[in-house]
């Protein structure tokens, strides 16, 4: 950073900014995390000197012999990490990787049946603002009366509409998504079944929540959430025909030349999520979840669902009186980042909201563990009830708790 500084002052003057925002707050975004050096370092590479339109061993363009090795080392640890056949390593991000996997198992205008993105859907899988609602037929599905995924509503709207692909997977959703039911919503209508596990792929990955691959025809994820790896996308599969046809979706259908430093650092990302460590690390993710969850109903908050099986959990801040949107800056002012997010059946127009999302991958990184979440907790409490009059007070201590855990030392 300070070679950067000392070549491009500017630049590097808001790069020192970042990196000290990012030491003094308290990163609770559920889809942040922060890598380990070594997957800093790879993205750093002279990897990104190099053109290698193709795939390995079949490059369009000459000198790929030593980008072949990396990508060929990144598609296989991919494999061993999620146990399928074929990953294709090359999107650049999780909406790249569905798009392609939408163009290779449907024709625009074919319906897709995905998670509404007001009950925690992604904006990728069909929202009228993105390609995917502009090119496909989107009819959307969503939670119950629990605020739950209702499996049987999924059912009848799977039969009423005869969807080409069913998309799981959620941007804020705290429960266990049950794929086996999926598949069997998708095989009654005769549809692919397409999963999108970006959120959760640290914990598919570490055994922590149920596998999608023995159900889904193609898998989709973004490599930067709970996986700790670069900002990427990533496509799984267990077919040899789809994984053609999603290959060529891929290349040279949605996109052109890889970003060869990038997939250096997926597969050190993958490297990483193969130890047993990771193991210990996404365990502990959950448990600061647990405990973030049980501690902000304590405070007062309500949970959408009640609580959280995951990573995550979506906050309803409507028995404060105030908004998503305020209740967001309010906590940005004492130093703990959160995003607005609308709860199901929001009142609110979606950039205002009645709630929050919290996630627990990017302080557990940092080393955090259940004293720290009930401290946490305690500190929204305050800034949701009394925050004219203890703003002061937490900003200080959520700087002086950041200090005793750094980040790149
Ligand atoms: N899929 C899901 C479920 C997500 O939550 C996100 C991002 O938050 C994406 C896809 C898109 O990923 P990216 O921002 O890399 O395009």
């Amino acid at each position: 950073m300070q070679y950067l500084s000392q070549l491009d002052p500017e630049v590097g003057a808001s790069v020192q900014e970042e990196f000290a925002r990012q030491q003094r707050n308290i990163e609770l975004i559920a889809s942040e995390n922060i890598v380990s050096p070594a997957v800093m370092v790879a993205m750093g590479t002279c990897l990104t000197n190099k053109y290698a339109e193709g795939y390995p061993g079949h490059r369009y363009y000459g000198g790929c012999f030593a980008v072949d090795v990396t990508e060929e080392l990144a598609r296989q640890r991919a494999c061993q990490l999620f146990g399928c056949k074929y990953a294709n390593v090359q999107p650049h991000s999780g909406a790249n990787a569905n798009l392609a996997a939408f163009f290779a198992l449907a024709q625009p205008g074919d319906t897709i049946l995905g998670m509404n993105l007001a009950h925690g859907g992604h904006l990728s899988h069909g929202s009228p603002v993105n390609i995917s609602g502009k090119y496909f037929h989107i009819v959307p599905y969503g939670l119950g009366e629990d605020e739950t995924i209702d499996y049987d509503a999924l059912l009848e709207t799977a039969k009423a509409c005869k969807p080409k692909i069913i998309i799981a997977g959620a941007s804020a959703y705290p429960r266990v998504i049950d794929f086996a039911k999926f598949r069997e919503v998708a095989d009654a209508v005769g549809a692919y079944l397409m999963v999108d596990m970006a959120h959760i792929a640290g914990l598919v990955a570490a055994g922590l929540h149920p596998s999608p691959i023995p159900y889904a025809d193609v898998v989709t994820t973004t490599t930067h959430k709970t996986l700790r790896g670069p900002r990427g996308g990533l496509i799984l599969c267990n077919d040899e025909a789809i994984y053609k046809k999603i290959n060529s979706a891929v290349f040279p259908g949605t996109q052109g030349g890889p970003l060869e430093h990038i997939i250096a650092a997926k597969a050190v990302c993958f490297g990483e999520a193969l130890k047993p460590e990771f193991k210990a690390y996404a365990e502990q993710i959950v448990k600061n979840a647990k405990v973030l969850a049980e501690e902000l109903v304590k405070e007062g908050f309500r949970l959408v669902s009640g609580g959280t099986d995951n990573h995550l959990c979506l906050v309803d801040v409507r028995n404060f009186h105030i908004t998503g949107k305020e209740f967001e800056r309010r906590l940005d002012e004492v130093q703990i980042t959160v995003n607005k997010n609308a709860i199901p059946n929001d009142p609110e127009k979606p950039f205002v909201t009645s709630g929050v999302r919290v996630g627990t991958p990017a302080v557990t990184s940092r080393g955090f563990k259940e004293p720290e979440m009930v401290q946490i907790a305690h500190w929204m409490g305050q800034t949701a009830r009394d925050f004219d009059t203890c703003r002061e007070q937490v900003r200080s201590e959520v700087d002086a708790l950041c200090r005793q855990f750094p980040i790149y030392q």
